[in-house]
């Protein structure tokens, strides 16, 4: 049975007010004794869960970059386009600061996230801590912020509304791996309790 991380300082992320933290019972929530926020919670078997969540996305992930995600049909001509073809065209045509931003957002950030997590979640299932796990998980909950799969899917949603008037668009099977993917990383994220996988990783340093 894992514990909370017990009696190490955090700080409260809406007003600053440093607080020891104390071990929780299942579904308990730690909140600031200043303004009331909820600085953790305690979610029963966080890590399994947000590891099979994290393993169902990088399936989803390989699908939506394997198969077509959107074909155009136009007086005859079609064009078939993937996930990574709109950052890979803005790049082509001289639009490389967007280019990569796209790609890193859509593509790059996302991958290296699952991975990430995988790294560390993996092993630690089995109360292992392997090399350089702090630093990964230090490294995922940076670019968390920055893997913005949802703003992408906006964007898409908006152009296919736009186009559908002028030309047949054809939904591929990448289009809706990659909502699913979406939503398996929405899940992963909201079983990880972050402080438990700190806690855990700090109870088998090595
Ligand atoms: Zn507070």
């Amino acid at each position: 049975m894992s514990k909370i991380g017990n009696n190490s300082l955090i700080a409260c992320h809406d007003c600053d007010l440093l607080f020891r933290t104390r071990p929780l019972r299942n579904n308990e929530r730690a909140a600031c004794p200043r303004c009331g926020a909820v600085l953790y919670h305690k979610r029963p078997r966080t890590i399994s869960r947000a590891l099979i969540y994290s393993l169902t996305a990088l399936i989803f992930f390989g699908l939506a970059n394997l198969f077509p995600f959107m074909t155009f049909k136009l007086q005859g001509r079609e064009q078939v386009t993937f996930l990574a073809s709109g950052g890979l065209e803005l790049f082509q045509q001289g639009f490389r600061g967007l280019g990569v931003l796209v790609l890193s957002v859509g593509f790059l950030l996302p991958l290296l996230k699952i991975i990430g997590t995988l790294y560390v979640l993996i092993p630690l299932e089995f109360n292992f801590v392997v090399w350089k796990a702090r630093e990964t998980f230090k490294f995922v909950e940076a670019i968390t912020p920055w893997a913005m799969m949802e703003v992408l899917m906006l964007g898409v949603i908006v152009a296919y509304v736009k186009l559908i008037d002028i030309t047949t668009i054809v939904l591929g099977v990448s289009l809706y791996s990659f909502a699913a993917l979406i939503i398996f990383m929405t899940l992963s994220a909201a079983a990880l309790e972050p402080i438990e996988v700190w806690a855990r990783l700090e109870q088998r340093r090595p």
